[in-house]
């Protein structure tokens, strides 16, 4: 019996439409997978919760809001024609222009007949006798699919602080995460912005142009690098064009998916002088990068001594930019090593707190009591606000996934196996549930690299596996249990060997009550991590079992 007989007759057994494979989101992962799994001839089915594409840079609209990534590495390299007709117009495009880019994409590649938007997937259950998903949304579809994708994004469940009292409150409100299509006026109103990541960064100066008065109430200072934003010189936009290859497969190779040369010494082998013109460069460089503190020296993530170095010359940037002594010191970090908590991108940042009308709270201080129906108030004071803006982040990497009731083999769901912590094998694969492949899950580079190089690894990874799968008339890929142990063994491991974990960071899951504490990406470096999933391909998907589409051996995996 053929493989595509043996599931037609399934399909007709189950009653189900059928496809091929299920892919849940329509950001860049999402819109990659169905061209790239429309290349091997599957039929897909994408289901988006938003009304458009674009995932991240469809629903972080708010004021500001642009990567911080460089444009020419933060874009897809897989189609040569794409990445030199596109202009970018900015060192870092705002969040316009990258959804500008991700539609043109979506026609571009003619992938919009296949993509159904405003649905989301709440239900994922693998059948084990016919070995399949059956897959349900909000809308009422069922369908069943040999393979279920994940391109549910690293960041994209949102969250509000567990403060009481929003419900109370009788001004608008948003989360940076989903913010109005329409876009907010705060022009003459009094705001109020809780929280200071990235998101919250980027906002505050812009909403401080409109705003009669601004609050912001941090509890955590970040360091904020200046991002040094300008139009592109179309010279160099035209130099990297030139020798886009070779630049794109130096991302490839490096440690968080940016070409960087690497570092040749320790932060504490410098002379001060040497490490003060590194620095400098770090901070004053109108082209330097996210990565340049991080990557300069070979000890800055391991040793926090090295790490101090650059932490203190932050914070005395930020006492010479802060005209106010007691602000300058609430915004200077003191209680995580630069970088264990993803460092920002500013513009005009630490200079917004010198308007008269921007005023900082530290809640570290005087903590958030609740919110009321006029404002909110700390233990200190009320205050009274029109606007309240959330700032205050996702349940990152695990979040929208556990979200979706996904349940393997035994109806395990996928929640429970991940209550102590999300377990995979290489970031893409869980133990128990075959045929579920996660894009840019946890135990991959994902959050800590240049997420398109990381996206596009991934994507060309499953879709080389199911080819592979297909061609060996293989029906069901799933990780051993042993594999998957090492591997989430070894994650941990590297990723004590630095200083993330000492962190309260939403990579250790510290920023959602009740989460377990457990680094959740690979910092194992991007070059490193795609050499040993090539690898593991090589070695005929070493650590993956594998049934046959004719003989039903069950997968020895619990
Ligand atoms: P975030 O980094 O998690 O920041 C959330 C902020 O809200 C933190 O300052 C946090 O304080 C604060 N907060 C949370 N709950 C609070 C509470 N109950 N009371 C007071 N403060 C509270 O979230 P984000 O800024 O949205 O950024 C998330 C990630 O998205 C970034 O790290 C980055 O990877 C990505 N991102 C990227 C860009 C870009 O590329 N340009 C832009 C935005 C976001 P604590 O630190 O104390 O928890």
């Amino acid at each position: 019996m053929t493989q595509t007989h043996q599931q037609s007759s399934r399909t007709a057994a189950s009653g189900l439409p059928e496809v091929d494979a299920v892919v849940v989101g329509a950001g860049f992962s999402g819109l990659y997978l169905l061209h790239k799994l429309r290349g091997l001839g599957l039929t897909v089915r994408v289901f988006e919760k938003g009304d458009g594409v674009g995932g991240t840079w469809f629903w972080n609209r708010y004021p500001g809001a642009r990567v911080d990534v460089k444009s020419m590495d933060y874009s897809f390299s897989f189609d040569p024609d794409l990445e030199q007709d596109w202009e970018w117009t900015e060192k870092y495009p705002p969040q316009e222009e990258l959804l500008r880019y991700v539609n043109h994409v979506a026609d571009r590649f003619d992938l919009r007949r296949d993509i159904q938007l405003e649905t989301r997937v709440t239900e994922a259950v693998f059948d084990e006798d016919v070995e399949r998903w059956h897959v349900r949304t909000d809308r009422g579809d069922q369908l069943s699919a040999q393979y279920v994708i994940m391109a549910t994004g690293c960041l994209s469940t949102s969250k509000v602080p567990e403060v009481p009292g929003l419900d109370l409150f009788r001004g608008r409100w948003f989360h940076t995460g989903h913010w109005p299509q329409e876009g907010v006026d705060f022009t003459g109103r009094r705001v109020g912005v809780i929280g200071t990541g990235s998101s919250g960064v980027q906002a505050i100066p812009r909403i401080a142009e409109q705003a009669t008065e601004l609050t912001v109430f941090q509890r955590t200072p970040n360091f904020v690098v200046p991002a040094h934003n300008h139009p592109i010189d179309p010279e160099h936009q035209r130099s990297v064009k030139a020798s886009y290859a070779e630049h794109r497969q130096a991302a490839r190779e490096s440690g968080f998916g940016i070409a960087v040369p690497p570092a040749t010494k320790g932060a504490l082998e410098a002379s001060e002088e040497e490490r003060a013109a590194h620095y400098e460069l770090a901070w004053y460089d109108p082209d330097n990068s996210l990565v340049t503190f991080l990557t300069g020296y070979t000890d800055m993530i391991t040793s926090k001594e090295a790490n101090d170095t650059a932490a203190q010359y932050v914070r005395d940037r930020i006492a010479e930019i802060v005209e106010d002594p007691q602000t300058a010191a609430d915004l200077q970090p003191h209680d995580h090593a630069f970088g264990t908590k993803r460092p920002c991108l500013g513009t005009n940042y630490y200079e917004t707190y010198n308007l008269p009308h921007v005023r900082l709270v530290n809640v570290r201080k005087t903590p958030i009591v609740e919110i009321t129906h006029k404002g909110l108030r700390t233990t200190q004071e009320e205050f009274e606000f029109d606007d309240l803006v959330f700032a205050t982040g996702f349940d990152a990497m695990t979040g929208a996934l556990t979200a979706v009731d996904i349940r393997g083999r035994g109806d395990v769901r996928l929640a429970d196996k991940w209550h102590a912590g999300p377990r995979t094998y290489l970031g893409i694969q869980v133990a128990g549930f075959p045929n579920l492949f996660l894009i840019t899950g946890p135990g991959s580079p994902s959050v800590l690299s240049n997420m398109m190089v990381s996206i596009e690894q991934h994507v060309e990874w499953v879709a080389d596996a199911i080819a592979h799968m297909r061609a060996e008339g293989k029906d069901t890929m799933e990780p051993t249990v042993e594999a998957e142990d090492a591997w989430t063994a070894h994650v941990d491991e590297v990723g004590h060997m630095t200083l993330y974990p000492t962190a309260d960071s939403w990579y250790m899951g510290s920023n959602v009550p009740g989460k377990p504490r457990v680094f959740m990406p690979y910092i194992g470096g991007v070059g490193p991590y795609r050499q040993k999933c090539d690898e593991v391909a090589a070695e005929g998907y070493e650590g993956f079992v594998f049934s046959d589409a004719d003989a039903k051996e069950p997968a020895t995996v619990s």
